[in-house]
């Protein structure tokens, strides 16, 4: 329990710490804070000097200025608080503002296996909820119970001050106070939680629903989607309910609670009144005080939640900017043009450092020629490419280009010059020209035309409502398979890269289709070193050399003709089943 209450300070810490760029807010919220203090407990004071001085002696002389005084101090008193709620928000908004940015950037530039094993759910759940409740931290957290803390103390100050025998009284009831907070704040921490838990499961859950809303309606899931809803909807709910419970008791509790300590101090007080031990002005300023006291504790409580649940928020936040796998790039190599040589001495590689899923792979292409990959599905076709842009970390053997070790390149440089175009295309939402570009200032609209023309993509595009303005929907939705493999084409063309890598798409398209896409192959793998996991025979036919892949092991290597006149080859048996059908069309 100490150390977590270290680590809470530690948080705590770090979180103001953010708050750096932005010393002058902060500063002048706490200014703020301090000085509102006096002139929100002046006003019962003044009441109190007006009642005893002036109503009870019958004395009209200075009345005048007091009342005066009363009015200008509730003017302050509500301009500054104007000031410290605008001013405390505004500080909080700002360093929100520069968090998400920084939390973006840093998981943009995480390993690929960060995430292999986080949920996207988790990521934006970090990059938005999580980071609104650290807002919290500073809108109502930490500045705001600071103020409220000095209100308490300057209120039980000037009570005591004015009759430590009402303020005796006032804090006969205190204990139960203290215990109702104290057993409210641990209830409404308990239910959050929940709620908070309740609340990622439901994201979670309509998520992954609504990505895969196909499934659902091909496999008529309706209604046990609905139903799986219906139960994670009630435990919302529930939690919930469970938190309103816990602020419907509390809040009457404390109603209850101050009432009878007014009832208190003003029999007690009464009584002293006429014993001559209080003045008329201490009881009629004495409820007035009672209400700056019990305010802030009532809601000192929820604040105290509010800090907290800013607190497991912010961990939450900080564990991602701490999470520092990315890629190194300590390499000082900054290439303008590569030549395109290639070579994999000895490769393994296990995704989990455990299973390895490349076993000792060589191979080398020279510059200029294409190489194919085949074999069947699993065998390690795509891995071989992830591993070859460094989206992932060989654990043993060395890959080589021009000659150089891929490690000593700077790593932007390097994928500056090898262009990918994966197996499954994906596009974002926008037009069909950012997501070729993908916002690069550095690529006109004139280059994208040029390269759409190249390949054979520009008719189809020019077709599309819009043409290069039409807007592409998320995932690229509202276009055909084709078309968005041509987009993901231009994409890599664009970019003029030295090394071309493409993971061809299983999915089988029409004749026309196939001969316009075949078509862009062609002109993508020219005059550039190409790496091509094909599934189309006449992409391989040209290839210089094929590695026939299986389980992760080279087993065969050589091009078309070789491999074909091995009578029990591996390629000769993949032909006999995938392409000889092909061709004979
Ligand atoms: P396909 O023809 O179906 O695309 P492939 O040859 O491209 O197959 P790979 O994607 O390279 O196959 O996968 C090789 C192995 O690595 C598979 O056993 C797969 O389970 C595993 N694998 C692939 N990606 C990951 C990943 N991100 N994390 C962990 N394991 C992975
Ligand atoms: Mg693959």
């Amino acid at each position: 329990m100490e150390q977590k209450k270290g680590t809470d300070w530690t948080l705590l810490r770090r979180v103001i710490a953010t708050a750096k760029p932005f010393n002058s807010l902060f500063v002048q919220s706490i200014f703020l804070a301090i000085i509102i203090t006096p002139f929100s407990i002046a006003q019962p004071f003044i009441v109190q000097q007006i009642v005893d001085n002036n109503i009870i002696k019958g004395q009209k002389e200075g009345m005048l200025l007091m009342a005066g005084l009363f009015v200008t101090v509730l003017i302050i008193n509500v301009v500054m608080k104007y000031y410290f709620i605008y001013i405390s928000a505004e500080l909080g908004q700002s360093v929100i503002k520069d968090m998400r940015v920084k939390v973006f950037k840093h998981i943009t530039n995480l390993q690929l296996r960060y995430f292999d094993k986080t949920p996207i759910g988790t990521s934006t759940t970090r990059t938005i909820n999580d980071i609104e409740a650290i807002n919290n931290v500073f809108a109502q957290g930490v500045i705001t119970i600071l103020a409220d803390f000095i209100t308490l103390l300057a209120v039980i100050g000037i009570m005591l001050y004015t009759s430590w025998r009402l303020t005796a009284i006032v804090f006969i009831t205190m204990p139960f106070m203290m215990l109702a907070t104290y057993v409210f704040k641990e209830k409404v921490k308990v239910s959050y939680q929940k709620v908070r838990t309740q609340i990622a499961n439901m994201n979670a859950f309509l998520q992954e629903r609504i990505t895969g809303m196909k499934i659902v309606q091909i496999f008529n899931a309706e209604k046990q989607e609905a139903e799986a809803f219906k139960k994670i909807n009630h435990s919302y709910t529930s939690a919930n309910l469970d938190s309103v419970f816990y602020y419907a008791v509390f809040f009457p509790v404390v109603e209850l609670v101050s009432a009878v300590s007014l009832a208190l101090m003003i029999w007690l007080g009464a009584k002293g009144y006429i014993q001559d031990k209080v003045s008329f002005g201490a009881l009629v300023a004495f409820p007035l005080y009672l209400n700056l006291l019990f305010r802030p504790i009532r809601f000192l409580a929820d604040k105290f939640n509010t800090l907290q649940m800013g607190l497991v928020a912010s961990e939450r936040v900080f564990k991602i900017l701490d999470n520092t796998n990315y890629i190194e790039s300590n390499g000082t190599n900054v290439v303008g043009k590569l030549k395109g040589k290639i070579d994999f001495n000895d490769v393994s590689f296990a995704y989990d450092d455990v299973n390895y899923v490349l076993k000792n792979i060589s191979f080398s292409v020279r510059p200029g020629q294409t190489l194919a990959l085949v074999g069947s599905t699993g065998s390690g076709k795509s891995t071989i490419i992830n591993i070859l842009n460094r989206f992932y970390e060989i654990q043993k053997g060395q890959i080589l280009i021009d000659d150089i070790d891929i490690k000593s390149y700077d790593l932007k440089a390097l994928r500056d010059r090898i262009a990918i175009v994966l197996q499954d295309v994906f596009l974002f939402e926008g037009t069909v020209l950012e997501n070729i570009s993908l916002r690069d200032e550095a690529i006109s609209y004139e280059k994208v035309i040029e390269a759409a023309k190249n390949i054979g993509a520009h008719e189809f595009i020019e077709r599309l409502p819009g043409g290069y303005h039409y807007l592409v929907s998320e995932r690229g939705s509202n276009l055909s398979v084709g078309q968005r493999q041509l987009i993901s084409f231009v994409r890599a063309l664009v970019f003029d890269p030295d090394i071309l890598i493409l993971d061809e798409a299983t999915s089988s398209i029409d004749t026309e289709s196939e001969t316009v896409i075949q078509y862009a192959i062609e002109k993508l793998i020219k005059r550039r070193t190409s790496i091509i996991i094909a599934h189309r025979l006449s992409t391989i036919k040209h290839a210089q050399n094929i590695l026939v892949l299986s389980n992760g092991h080279i087993l065969e290597s050589g091009n078309h003709e070789d491999l074909l006149n091995r009578p029990d080859g591996h390629y000769r048996l993949l032909y006999d089943m995938q392409f000889a059908e092909l061709t004979s069309q």
